[in-house]
């Protein structure tokens, strides 16, 4: 994961925003300031940014009226606000347009810091897609090379998970067997060529509660996996 992160401060208060600003590049993170809400949306549209950290009261357009603006194109850019005015309707109001998280002022750098490492890190969980295949009643995970049927896990080995993996991406038509054996066993040996058979073999028992699935052999190329829906 890369943790160096470009961060968006937009404070009118020129000093507080310098402090704040080598906090975080000290963390090795790149920061980008703006001192009022527009140039704040200008920033924002020009470094793409993965965090915003903005002041309420802005020139210009205030902090909500430019989170608003933002959200409408960006529902994921974690926010969040700084501010002096800290009554429970501006913090409601905050979270609404979409806020993430609200600092009062004045905090501790330390604090600041957590809360955006934090703010971070959730977003980085939430952009990890995990990879997933659905084929009829499984769902196929090869990272964690499991298959899932009825809340039943079915471990798949390593080479059986790789070898799904193909199989799934190309749905519906022949893999050439030279083509796995190569990815997976790294030479396509006769010898390797029959292993690969039996892992088919383990791979059509471990798919079995769903009849609609289909391993078929190709003649002269390989296997296809194939989901017969209209069965
Ligand atoms: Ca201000």
């Amino acid at each position: 994961m890369d943790n160096k992160k470009r961060i968006l401060i937009v404070e009118d208060e020129v000093t507080l925003a310098m402090i704040v600003g080598d906090a975080l590049e000290e963390e090795g993170h790149q920061v980008i300031t703006a001192e009022n809400g527009l140039q704040g949306i200008d920033c924002y549209y020009k470094h793409h940014p993965d965090i915003i950290i903005a002041d309420i009261m802005l020139p210009e357009i205030d902090g909500f009226e430019m989170v608003r603006r933002i959200r409408k194109d960006d529902k994921s850019v974690p926010v969040l606000f700084l501010s002096a005015r800290s009554s429970t309707d501006d913090i409601v109001f905050g979270f609404e347009l979409g806020a993430n998280d609200y600092v009062r002022k004045p905090f501790s750098l330390r604090e600041l810091v957590a809360r955006v490492k934090a703010l971070l890190c959730t977003n980085d969980q939430k952009n990890k897609k995990t990879e997933f295949y659905e084929i009829g009643l499984y769902t196929f995970y090869p990272d964690i090379q499991t298959l899932l049927i009825a809340g039943e896990k079915e471990k798949l080995s390593f080479k059986e998970s790789e070898i799904l993996k193909r199989l799934c991406e190309n749905e519906n038509h022949p893999i050439y067997s030279k083509d796995i054996l190569l990815a997976v066993w790294g030479d396509d040996s006769f010898y390797n060529a029959r292993s690969l058979h039996v892992f088919i073999t383990k791979l059509r028992h471990k798919l079995e509660q769903d009849m609609r699935i289909k391993i078929l052999n190709v003649r002269g190329i390989g296997y296809k996996l194939i989901y017969e829906a209209f069965m």
